[in-house]
């Protein structure tokens, strides 16, 4: 059986044990958290969220790419968010290749050039503080002035703030 077959029966064992609720669709917490794809980071439950509290954008590395300006801009223009919440972490994917060897080996092996920046990073304080200016520069994200950003610590689960 496929691991998707499986979660299809997750979800209705999930799903049988709650009551049927609708949530409001902005945000309850007014806050966008942009993070790293890594499966070690259960997000809401590090955090203490519930579902409703909070936008999770997540793409490798937690990169602040055109599409997560886009979607950060969406979040604050439509949905009412208003703090931004960045979250990198330790033993993270992206520090282990570099752009121009990755570039090479997909050019290499599907004979085209990747139009997208790969945005790998070796110094995860320095990945954080790039990811705060291109928030805090974008003219697209309305609200720039409570934008903070994180290390999580995949092995102790804590969260380091980055200055
Ligand atoms: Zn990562």
């Amino acid at each position: 059986m496929d691991v998707i077959d499986e979660l299809l029966g997750n979800n209705n064992l999930f799903a049988d044990a709650l009551a049927e609720q609708h949530v409001d669709l902005r945000p309850a917490r007014a806050l966008a958290i942009v993070t790293c794809m890594d499966s070690r980071l259960n997000v809401f439950d590090a955090l203490g969220l519930d579902e409703g509290d909070a936008h999770v954008l997540r793409n490798a590395g937690g990169v602040i790419t055109d599409d997560m300006i886009r979607s950060l801009a969406i979040s604050q223009r439509l949905l009412g968010t208003r703090e931004v919440m960045l979250i990198h972490h330790t033993d993270c994917g992206m520090q282990k290749l570099t752009d121009d060897g990755f570039r090479a080996e997909l050019e290499e092996e599907t004979g085209l050039a990747p139009s997208f920046a790969i945005e790998s990073f070796t110094d995860l304080d320095d990945a954080v503080r790039q990811s705060i200016q291109r928030v805090e520069r974008s003219v697209f994200v309305p609200h720039r002035d409570r934008v903070r950003g994180f290390v999580y610590d995949v092995d102790t689960h804590r969260l380091r703030e980055v200055s």
